[in-house]
């Protein structure tokens, strides 16, 4: 079972898989990663693959939804590290599904075509220093001034904040004691005046800068609010709504993708190490790690698999996109784990590939609604009583 029998789907993945490795030698990967950048252009060759357009209406210019595409295509750049499959996410995914999905005509008309030919990338930028989970607190402010915008407030954690043509910022627009009816989404490009931005060093996902944004009297035209003034106060909705269930699988292939290298690489390292006489994969207890972690692979590809076929055949998928991003995070972090051991110290020595997977599997079960949220989500979506 995989991720799509169409054959357009399988062809894809083999010319991704051929690029990737012909272009992203495994030192290429380890340098963007120690160098902590991967220039921009990588993107507009990812595009050349005719990937981007797979979250994009035909009419703007894409090949219409796929979400098995989508998921297809971040399993098979992320063979190369996740950096280049992240790189394509800010694009397809933060930009071309939720600006297809909540952009107004005129956005769409502007940003759509763009987004296919890898010209544009954006950031998300829902996290607040005050605001984690709970993104119904979100404190930064956004007022109506005439045809103008007024944005003040802090966001964090806004992954390639730095480098992006647009972050797609969640704003308070309203009486904060309204939590849900006073939110909306607007786009604010980095560089607008009054926009400071700062970074922070991570363990892991490295490549693309985490940043701060501070945003202090942002003026821009009415034209920033996604979805124009007829989606202004409705940002909860939109937040919550079909493109969250992707979001979640997204963020959940990632953590699959970095699973699946680590099996792969103590999988081969476990035949060519030797130590006693033979390798060690001649060691009951290595091969049991090893047949325990292709199984949970296994496992986690199907529920993967299975979240996305409901989503893609457009059917309730709460409850098991929610299964598949806890089960997929927390299983790809205790695989991961595993394997690191399987390589003794060089799992644990810089320059090896290993290490990059521990550091980046870690932040699986903590982004993108927790694997706690999850678990909330979960028992409340399948009316587990709380009293
Ligand atoms: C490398 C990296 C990149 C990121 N990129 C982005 C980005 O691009 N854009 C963006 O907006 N954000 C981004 N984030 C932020 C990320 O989505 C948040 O970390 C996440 O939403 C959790 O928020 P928090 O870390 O503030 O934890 P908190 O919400 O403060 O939670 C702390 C702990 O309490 C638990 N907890 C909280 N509430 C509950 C509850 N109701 N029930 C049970 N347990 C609970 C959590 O599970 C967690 O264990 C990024 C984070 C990292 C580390």
């Amino acid at each position: 079972m995989d991720f799509s029998d169409d054959e357009d789907i399988v062809a894809m993945r083999g010319q991704i898989r051929r690029f990737v490795e012909r272009e992203v030698p495994p030192e290429l990967a380890a340098q963007w990663d120690r160098e902590d950048h991967i220039p921009r252009d990588w993107l507009q060759r990812v595009a050349g693959l005719g990937v981007c357009g797979l979250t994009v209406p035909e009419e703007y210019g894409g090949l219409g939804m796929s979400v098995m595409g989508v998921l297809a295509t971040i399993m098979e750049l992320g063979r190369g590290g996740i950096m280049l499959a992240s790189l394509y996410i800010q694009n397809a995914c933060y930009g071309g599904i939720n600006i297809s999905e909540f952009g107004s005509e005129a956005q769409k008309r502007d940003l759509l075509p763009r987004l296919c030919n890898g010209e544009l990338m954006f950031a998300y930028g829902l996290s607040e220093p005050d605001v984690g989970a709970d993104l119904a607190s979100v404190k930064t402010k956004a007022e109506r001034r005439g045809d103008q915008i007024v944005i003040n407030g802090t966001k964090r954690w806004c992954t390639g904040a730095a480098v992006a043509d647009y972050i797609y910022m969640l704003v308070r627009t309203g009486d904060p004691d309204a939590r849900y009816q006073n939110l909306s989404f607007l786009l604010v490009p980095p560089d607008s005046k009054g926009v400071t931005l700062e970074e922070t060093e991570t363990l892991g996902l490295r490549g693309l800068p985490t940043n701060d944004v501070i945003l202090e009297d942002v003026e821009l035209p009415l034209a920033c609010v996604v979805g124009g003034e007829d989606r202004w106060n409705r940002g909860w909705q939109m937040l919550a709504g079909p493109s969250l269930e992707v979001e979640k699988l997204v963020s959940s292939s990632l953590g699959l993708v970095t699973a699946q290298s680590a099996v792969k690489e103590a999988w081969e390292y476990s035949q060519q190490r030797k130590q006693f006489g033979k390798p060690i994969c001649a060691q009951q207890s290595i091969r049991h790690v090893l047949a325990e972690a292709q199984t949970k692979l296994q496992a986690c590809r199907l529920m993967l698999i299975n979240a996305a076929q409901l989503v893609e055949a457009g059917q309730p998928s709460a409850v098991d996109t929610s299964m598949a991003k806890l089960f997929v995070s927390d299983t790809a972090r205790e695989i991961v784990l595993s394997c690191q051991e399987v390589l003794g110290a060089y799992g644990y020595a810089q320059g090896f590939a290993m290490e990059r997977y521990v550091r980046d599997v870690l932040v699986m079960p903590i982004w993108g609604g927790s694997s706690a949220i999850q678990k909330n989500n979960i028992s409340n979506l399948m009316r587990l009583p709380k009293a």
